[in-house]
């Protein structure tokens, strides 16, 4: 076991024993960092054991920087390094993708004051592997989302909920410490780094009505505009979607859309079962 998954091993008994230990840890302590995942008992040797896949459903064909993506059985099975495939002022500086902040806010810091102190991370690959359902389905008793990944945006970034590790709406501390692409790492030991908001590099690569990620429950994410509007939260339903036609569901399906207004990508959970994410 090497020691990033003893880490995770250790975050995961963290999580399992301390309903407090969240992830998103940048209001709370250090030891917060790494955990608030789904705990399953997918082990690293079955997700290895994956051959070479086919047959995934066609709209994950537009996943790219990631390990692998699979079928097995009734799940997608992708794994990701989380490392973002654009700049970043997080990867340290002698990255060839770092790249001092560029962005629009003033009040931009890459140091963040948490309670024990400063953390100014420099973000670290990830392994991550996430189970989503393979025929996604409303479920009948629906999900809060948790601390820690929600969800994976189509560059194999992790998605988190709009909360923080004091499990209160992002205020302007944690704004303050989102990258010119809206993505910032935890803070140390786990520098997982996320998207709470809109993923700017995919909005403006892939186009802003774009399919960008998928939450845990498998069904899509897509950029804020839709048929020439920008969508507001108030446009859509309480877990932040709503059904309909997409280019990539030309029956429809449920859907979810990132807005610039809170609660950015998910309101109050899942609108389907979610799968499972390990690390
Ligand atoms: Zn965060
Ligand atoms: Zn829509």
């Amino acid at each position: 076991m090497n020691n990033s998954k003893k880490m995770a091993l250790i975050a995961s008994v963290c999580s399992v024993a301390m309903a407090a230990c969240g992830t998103d840890a940048e209001t709370s302590t250090a030891t917060d960092s790494a955990a608030g995942k789904s705990d399953t008992t997918a082990g690293d040797a079955a997700v290895q054991d994956a051959a070479a896949g086919n047959g995934l459903p066609a709209p994950y064909n537009v996943i790219y920087n990631v390990e692998s993506a699979v079928i097995e059985g009734d799940q997608v099975v992708v794994r990701t390094k989380d490392l973002p495939d654009h700049k970043s002022p997080f990867y340290g500086k002698t990255h060839a993708l770092y790249e001092a902040y560029n962005g629009t806010n003033p009040n931009f810091s890459t140091a963040i004051q948490l309670p024990n102190g400063t953390s100014d991370p420099i973000l670290a690959a990830q392994n991550v592997t996430f189970r989503f359902p393979k025929n996604p389905k409303e479920a009948t008793t629906k999900t809060a989302t948790s601390l820690g990944p929600i969800g994976m945006a189509i560059n194999g970034i992790i998605l988190f909920n709009q909360y923080n590790g004091a499990k209160a709406l992002l205020d302007s501390l944690e704004i303050n410490n989102l990258d010119q692409y809206n993505g910032h790492p935890t803070p140390s030991p786990s520098l997982q780094y996320h998207y709470h908001t809109e993923p700017l590099y995919l909005t403006k690569t892939k186009g802003e009505g774009a399919l960008i990620g998928f939450l845990l429950d498998g069904f899509p994410l897509y950029g804020p505009v839709e048929g020439g509007k920008r969508l507001k939260s108030a446009d859509l339903d309480k877990y932040h979607g709503h059904t309909g036609v997409t280019a990539e569901y030309p029956g429809g399906t449920y859907h979810y859309h990132v807005t610039d207004d809170a609660p950015w990508i998910n309101g109050d959970g899942f609108f389907g079962t979610p799968g499972t994410v390990t690390k």
